[in-house]
Protein backbone atom coordinates (compact mmCIF):
# COMPACT_ATOMS: atom_id res chain seq x y z
CA UNK A 1 0.00 0.00 0.00
CA UNK A 2 1.43 3.59 -0.80
CA UNK A 3 0.66 7.03 -2.69
CA UNK A 4 -1.75 5.70 -5.70
CA UNK A 5 -3.06 8.21 -8.54
CA UNK A 6 -6.35 10.09 -8.45
CA UNK A 7 -6.77 8.14 -12.49
CA UNK A 8 -6.21 4.69 -10.78
CA UNK A 9 -8.94 4.80 -8.22
CA UNK A 10 -11.57 6.32 -10.03
CA UNK A 11 -11.13 4.00 -13.09
CA UNK A 12 -11.58 1.39 -10.12
CA UNK A 13 -14.43 3.31 -9.03
CA UNK A 14 -16.11 3.62 -12.50
CA UNK A 15 -15.99 -0.35 -12.64
CA UNK A 16 -17.55 -0.90 -9.35
CA UNK A 17 -19.97 2.24 -9.92
CA UNK A 18 -19.15 3.60 -6.61
CA UNK A 19 -17.63 7.22 -5.82
CA UNK A 20 -13.98 7.77 -3.89
CA UNK A 21 -14.21 10.16 -1.15
CA UNK A 22 -12.13 13.24 -1.12
CA UNK A 23 -11.10 14.74 1.91
CA UNK A 24 -8.98 17.98 3.17
CA UNK A 25 -6.63 18.03 6.15
CA UNK A 26 -4.98 20.81 7.60
CA UNK A 27 -3.16 18.78 10.48
CA UNK A 28 -1.48 15.91 11.47
CA UNK A 29 -4.74 14.41 13.73
CA UNK A 30 -7.08 14.68 11.49
CA UNK A 31 -4.88 13.33 8.23
CA UNK A 32 -4.54 10.52 10.68
CA UNK A 33 -8.63 10.17 10.82
CA UNK A 34 -8.64 10.13 7.13
CA UNK A 35 -6.73 7.13 6.42
CA UNK A 36 -8.23 5.39 9.56
CA UNK A 37 -11.62 6.10 8.74
CA UNK A 38 -10.71 4.36 4.89
CA UNK A 39 -8.70 1.83 6.13
CA UNK A 40 -11.84 0.44 8.58
CA UNK A 41 -13.31 0.22 4.84
CA UNK A 42 -10.88 -1.40 2.86
CA UNK A 43 -11.20 1.48 0.98
CA UNK A 44 -8.58 3.62 -1.03
CA UNK A 45 -9.13 7.62 0.18
CA UNK A 46 -8.28 11.00 -1.36
CA UNK A 47 -6.51 13.29 0.92
CA UNK A 48 -6.81 16.96 -0.30
CA UNK A 49 -4.39 19.87 0.51
CA UNK A 50 -5.56 22.97 0.19
CA UNK A 51 -2.88 25.70 -0.71
CA UNK A 52 -3.63 26.76 2.65
CA UNK A 53 -2.87 23.73 4.17
CA UNK A 54 0.16 23.22 2.44
CA UNK A 55 1.50 26.73 3.42
CA UNK A 56 1.52 24.91 7.14
CA UNK A 57 2.66 21.56 6.30
CA UNK A 58 5.69 22.16 2.97
CA UNK A 59 5.25 19.99 0.47
CA UNK A 60 7.87 17.46 1.99
CA UNK A 61 6.09 17.12 4.83
CA UNK A 62 2.63 16.75 3.35
CA UNK A 63 4.22 13.69 0.91
CA UNK A 64 6.26 12.01 3.72
CA UNK A 65 3.15 11.83 6.28
CA UNK A 66 0.61 11.03 3.97
CA UNK A 67 3.21 8.24 2.59
CA UNK A 68 3.48 7.06 6.36
CA UNK A 69 0.18 7.03 6.91
CA UNK A 70 -0.70 4.83 3.84
CA UNK A 71 1.95 2.53 4.79
CA UNK A 72 0.74 2.27 8.69
CA UNK A 73 -3.10 1.97 7.79
CA UNK A 74 -2.03 -0.32 4.73
CA UNK A 75 -5.00 1.39 2.66
CA UNK A 76 -4.06 3.24 -0.85
CA UNK A 77 -4.08 7.00 -0.78
CA UNK A 78 -4.22 9.66 -3.28
CA UNK A 79 -2.53 12.26 -1.98
CA UNK A 80 -4.14 15.68 -4.20
CA UNK A 81 -3.71 19.17 -4.40
CA UNK A 82 -7.06 20.85 -4.00
CA UNK A 83 -7.84 24.23 -6.15
CA UNK A 84 -4.33 25.19 -6.97
CA UNK A 85 -4.21 28.85 -9.05
CA UNK A 86 -0.66 28.88 -9.28
CA UNK A 87 1.13 26.49 -11.61
CA UNK A 88 4.32 27.25 -10.42
CA UNK A 89 3.21 25.81 -6.63
CA UNK A 90 1.31 22.57 -8.96
CA UNK A 91 4.91 22.03 -10.45
CA UNK A 92 6.47 21.76 -6.85
CA UNK A 93 3.53 19.84 -5.54
CA UNK A 94 4.05 17.08 -8.77
CA UNK A 95 7.97 17.25 -8.23
CA UNK A 96 7.80 16.18 -4.51
CA UNK A 97 5.88 13.26 -5.43
CA UNK A 98 1.83 14.21 -5.10
CA UNK A 99 -0.13 11.82 -7.44
CA UNK A 100 -3.10 14.25 -8.29
CA UNK A 101 -3.15 17.96 -8.64
CA UNK A 102 -6.04 20.05 -9.53
CA UNK A 103 -5.67 23.27 -11.52
CA UNK A 104 -8.27 25.86 -10.52
CA UNK A 105 -8.72 28.19 -13.32
CA UNK A 106 -12.02 28.20 -13.54
CA UNK A 107 -12.90 31.59 -12.82
CA UNK A 108 -10.97 32.80 -16.18
CA UNK A 109 -12.36 32.79 -19.68
CA UNK A 110 -12.62 29.12 -21.18
CA UNK A 111 -9.85 29.84 -23.76
CA UNK A 112 -7.93 30.66 -21.07
CA UNK A 113 -8.75 27.79 -18.42
CA UNK A 114 -7.94 25.60 -21.18
CA UNK A 115 -4.64 27.67 -21.67
CA UNK A 116 -3.81 26.98 -18.05
CA UNK A 117 -4.98 23.12 -17.64
CA UNK A 118 -3.10 22.35 -20.96
CA UNK A 119 0.17 23.24 -18.96
CA UNK A 120 -0.89 21.34 -15.77
CA UNK A 121 -1.64 18.40 -17.95
CA UNK A 122 1.56 18.47 -19.86
CA UNK A 123 3.91 19.10 -16.79
CA UNK A 124 2.04 16.55 -14.27
CA UNK A 125 1.79 13.64 -17.52
CA UNK A 126 5.01 13.50 -17.53
CA UNK A 127 5.35 11.92 -14.28
CA UNK A 128 2.22 9.70 -14.00
CA UNK A 129 0.30 12.14 -11.96
CA UNK A 130 -3.32 13.02 -12.49
CA UNK A 131 -5.04 16.17 -13.31
CA UNK A 132 -8.37 17.49 -12.00
CA UNK A 133 -10.01 20.70 -13.78
CA UNK A 134 -13.18 22.93 -13.06
CA UNK A 135 -15.46 24.34 -15.73
CA UNK A 136 -18.03 26.71 -14.40
CA UNK A 137 -17.65 28.21 -11.31
CA UNK A 138 -18.19 25.91 -8.32
CA UNK A 139 -17.81 28.87 -5.64
CA UNK A 140 -18.75 29.26 -2.20
CA UNK A 141 -21.98 29.93 -0.09
CA UNK A 142 -19.88 33.50 0.83
CA UNK A 143 -19.83 34.77 -2.41
CA UNK A 144 -23.15 36.85 -2.61
CA UNK A 145 -24.78 35.88 -5.44
CA UNK A 146 -28.00 35.24 -6.82
CA UNK A 147 -29.69 31.71 -7.27
CA UNK A 148 -30.02 32.75 -11.43
CA UNK A 149 -26.77 34.25 -11.44
CA UNK A 150 -25.44 30.93 -9.47
CA UNK A 151 -26.98 28.91 -12.46
CA UNK A 152 -24.97 31.32 -15.26
CA UNK A 153 -21.65 29.60 -13.88
CA UNK A 154 -23.48 25.77 -13.99
CA UNK A 155 -21.15 23.83 -16.51
CA UNK A 156 -22.31 23.50 -20.03
CA UNK A 157 -22.27 20.02 -21.24
CA UNK A 158 -21.17 20.77 -24.61
CA UNK A 159 -18.74 22.76 -23.01
CA UNK A 160 -17.23 20.12 -20.89
CA UNK A 161 -16.99 17.59 -24.27
CA UNK A 162 -14.59 20.46 -25.63
CA UNK A 163 -12.56 21.63 -22.70
CA UNK A 164 -11.82 17.48 -21.86
CA UNK A 165 -10.65 16.90 -25.08
CA UNK A 166 -8.84 20.43 -25.48
CA UNK A 167 -6.50 19.58 -22.24
CA UNK A 168 -6.65 15.85 -21.68
CA UNK A 169 -7.64 15.83 -18.01
CA UNK A 170 -8.26 13.06 -15.77
CA UNK A 171 -11.41 14.17 -13.67
CA UNK A 172 -13.11 16.82 -14.43
CA UNK A 173 -14.77 19.11 -11.19
CA UNK A 174 -18.67 20.35 -12.60
CA UNK A 175 -20.73 23.32 -11.20
CA UNK A 176 -24.10 21.57 -10.61
CA UNK A 177 -25.95 23.18 -7.89
CA UNK A 178 -23.26 22.53 -4.82
CA UNK A 179 -21.30 25.43 -2.78
CA UNK A 180 -18.16 25.24 -0.37
CA UNK A 181 -18.88 25.79 3.05
CA UNK A 182 -22.57 25.04 4.89
CA UNK A 183 -25.73 25.52 2.60
CA UNK A 184 -28.40 28.15 4.20
CA UNK A 185 -31.03 25.76 2.74
CA UNK A 186 -31.30 22.64 1.47
CA UNK A 187 -29.00 22.34 -1.89
CA UNK A 188 -30.28 21.72 -4.94
CA UNK A 189 -28.26 19.36 -7.42
CA UNK A 190 -28.58 19.89 -11.39
CA UNK A 191 -29.06 15.95 -11.97
CA UNK A 192 -30.20 16.23 -15.60
CA UNK A 193 -27.33 18.49 -16.24
CA UNK A 194 -24.79 15.71 -14.42
CA UNK A 195 -26.24 13.23 -16.75
CA UNK A 196 -25.92 15.40 -19.94
CA UNK A 197 -22.33 16.35 -19.16
CA UNK A 198 -21.84 12.51 -18.58
CA UNK A 199 -23.12 11.19 -21.89
CA UNK A 200 -20.56 13.53 -23.80
CA UNK A 201 -17.71 13.42 -21.45
CA UNK A 202 -15.29 10.33 -20.86
CA UNK A 203 -13.37 11.50 -17.76
CA UNK A 204 -14.87 10.87 -14.19
CA UNK A 205 -16.85 13.81 -13.06
CA UNK A 206 -16.36 15.28 -9.11
CA UNK A 207 -18.88 16.87 -6.98
CA UNK A 208 -17.21 19.35 -5.12
CA UNK A 209 -19.29 20.59 -1.70
CA UNK A 210 -20.22 17.72 -0.22
CA UNK A 211 -20.83 19.12 3.20
CA UNK A 212 -24.34 19.62 4.07
CA UNK A 213 -25.99 16.96 0.73
CA UNK A 214 -28.13 14.05 1.57
CA UNK A 215 -27.04 10.87 1.06
CA UNK A 216 -30.00 10.03 -1.40
CA UNK A 217 -28.50 13.20 -3.71
CA UNK A 218 -25.16 11.69 -3.28
CA UNK A 219 -26.17 8.43 -4.10
CA UNK A 220 -28.66 9.51 -7.37
CA UNK A 221 -25.86 11.42 -8.28
CA UNK A 222 -22.79 8.90 -8.47
CA UNK A 223 -25.27 6.74 -10.46
CA UNK A 224 -25.28 9.41 -13.41
CA UNK A 225 -21.18 9.10 -13.36
CA UNK A 226 -19.68 11.35 -10.06
CA UNK A 227 -17.04 9.52 -9.00
CA UNK A 228 -14.93 11.89 -6.86
CA UNK A 229 -16.67 13.39 -4.01
CA UNK A 230 -15.02 16.21 -1.65
CA UNK A 231 -15.86 17.50 1.99
CA UNK A 232 -14.25 19.42 3.67
CA UNK A 233 -16.14 21.95 5.57
CA UNK A 234 -17.48 18.68 7.91
CA UNK A 235 -14.15 17.74 8.82
CA UNK A 236 -13.12 21.32 9.61
CA UNK A 237 -16.52 22.07 11.81
CA UNK A 238 -17.22 18.62 13.69
CA UNK A 239 -13.76 16.82 13.17
CA UNK A 240 -12.19 19.75 14.44
CA UNK A 241 -13.49 22.37 16.07
CA UNK A 242 -16.16 21.29 17.81
CA UNK A 243 -13.64 18.36 19.44
CA UNK A 244 -11.25 21.17 20.14
CA UNK A 245 -13.88 23.76 21.97
CA UNK A 246 -15.56 20.70 23.68
CA UNK A 247 -12.05 19.94 24.86
CA UNK A 248 -10.69 22.83 26.13
CA UNK A 249 -14.00 23.33 28.05
CA UNK A 250 -14.17 20.13 29.58
CA UNK A 251 -10.46 19.68 30.20
CA UNK A 252 -9.08 18.33 33.70
CA UNK A 253 -5.34 18.15 33.38
CA UNK A 254 -3.17 18.84 31.10
CA UNK A 255 -2.98 16.07 28.63
CA UNK A 256 -3.38 17.25 25.16
CA UNK A 257 -3.58 14.16 23.92
CA UNK A 258 -6.98 13.81 24.98
CA UNK A 259 -7.97 16.41 22.52
CA UNK A 260 -5.74 15.32 19.31
CA UNK A 261 -7.09 11.02 20.04
CA UNK A 262 -10.60 12.67 19.57
CA UNK A 263 -9.70 14.54 16.10
CA UNK A 264 -8.02 11.76 14.91
CA UNK A 265 -11.53 9.48 16.12
CA UNK A 266 -13.96 11.89 15.24
CA UNK A 267 -12.65 12.46 11.82
CA UNK A 268 -12.38 9.12 11.21
CA UNK A 269 -15.89 8.38 12.32
CA UNK A 270 -16.88 10.90 9.27
CA UNK A 271 -14.75 9.79 6.62
CA UNK A 272 -16.13 6.27 7.43
CA UNK A 273 -19.65 6.83 7.67
CA UNK A 274 -18.66 8.64 4.16
CA UNK A 275 -17.00 6.27 2.40
CA UNK A 276 -20.19 4.08 3.37
CA UNK A 277 -22.87 6.21 1.68
CA UNK A 278 -20.38 6.41 -1.45
CA UNK A 279 -19.90 2.93 -2.04
CA UNK A 280 -23.77 2.48 -1.74
CA UNK A 281 -23.25 0.47 -4.62
CA UNK A 282 -19.93 -0.98 -4.38
CA UNK A 283 -20.37 -4.82 -4.87
ZN1 LIG B 1 -13.78 22.60 -4.09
Amino acid sequence: MSLVTLKYVLEEARKGNYAVGAFNFFGLENLQGIVLGASRRKSPVIAMASTGALKMFGEKVAVATTRALSEEYETDVVLHLDHCTDLDLLYRCVDNGFTSVMIDASSKSFDENIEITRKAVAYASRYGVSVEAELGHVGGREDEISVDERKALFTVPEDARRFVEATGIDALAVAVGTVHGFYKSEPKLDFERIAAIHALVDVPLVLHGGTGVSDADFIRAISLGVRKINVGTELRVHGFFDVMCKGCKDAVDDDPRKITAKIKSTCADIVEQKIAVFENKKN
